[in-house]
């Protein structure tokens, strides 16, 4: 338990206090270092996802859309293709480049579903036009 000075009328009181015995004033505490670096933090990386969704230029699903077009054209069983449901996790932007880390279940030709991680990047080259620059599945 910390001590700090009554603003009001300079007693010794405690921080954990809400009013000073003393005066009963109340006592403002000040912002811990540790609660500006979690503002900090707030702000930084988790605030801008959050506005890049609203981001009418953000076409990440559509580049998902696309990615998964070409992965799913890779496997044994397209049709038992599975990819996670939350694509926006697995996409970053930069500019017009996407950047896709994402995984797909599917069977293989015995018919056991194995999961497959995929890496890749896709640009976006017009209104409609996505060009696959690069495609690592494993
Ligand atoms: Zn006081």
């Amino acid at each position: 338990m910390a001590l700090t000075t009554c603003k009001t009328c300079n007693s010794s009181i405690s921080t954990d206090a809400k009013n000073c015995p003393g005066c009963g004033a109340k006592i403002i505490k000040k912002t811990s270092p540790i609660t500006w670096l979690i503002a900090a933090f707030l702000f930084f990386c988790v605030v801008p996802p959050l506005i890049s969704n609203l981001d009418p230029s953000d076409n990440s699903t559509m580049a998902y859309i696309m990615v998964k077009k070409n992965v799913t054209a890779n496997l044994v069983s397209p049709s038992t293709a599975e990819f996670p449901s939350r694509s926006n996790e697995h996409v970053k932007r930069t500019g017009d480049v996407y950047y896709i880390d994402s995984w797909v279940d599917s069977q293989n030709r015995f018919g056991a579903t194995l999961r497959n991680h995929f890496t890749a990047e896709i640009e976006q080259t017009g209104p409609n036009s996505w060009q696959l620059k690069s495609l690592v599945m494993n």
